[in-house]
């Protein structure tokens, strides 16, 4: 899997004018219905146009579970991983709360920095 581009997408649905229809779908990871789409000239077209309407999406899609995948491998995409998914949200955040003992902040399901407790 790698990073996917809209380009590199789009001239492939191209190639479905010429007949080889499904190759977008393939590179996108989608290849059971990509070969499909390929034996059956994107299900006699209609496949092929309606890829057309959600080629973008299906590219974000790929993108984001390539991301996603990295982003719990890979340290160095830890930080900017979720900044480059299209829509995706950021990293989970520390939730501070209040100590019960001694009212300081405190990071939730964390021992109190301050006075020790929990
Ligand atoms: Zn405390």
């Amino acid at each position: 899997m790698s990073l996917k581009y809209h380009n590199t997408a789009s001239w492939l649905w191209l190639l479905g004018l010429l007949g080889l229809c499904g190759l977008h779908r393939i590179y996108l990871n989608k290849k059971v219905t990509g070969v499909l789409w390929l034996l059956t000239f994107g299900l006699y077209g209609l496949g092929q146009v309606y890829d057309m309407f959600v080629l973008k999406g299906m590219v974000s899609e790929s993108n984001t579970k390539f991301l996603t995948k990295v982003k719990y491998s890979s340290p160095i995409f830890f930080n900017y991983a979720p900044t480059l998914i299209q829509g995706g949200s950021t990293l989970p955040r520390e939730e501070l709360v209040k100590c019960e003992y001694c009212d300081t902040d405190k990071s939730r399901g964390k021992g109190c920095t301050t006075c020790g407790a929990g």
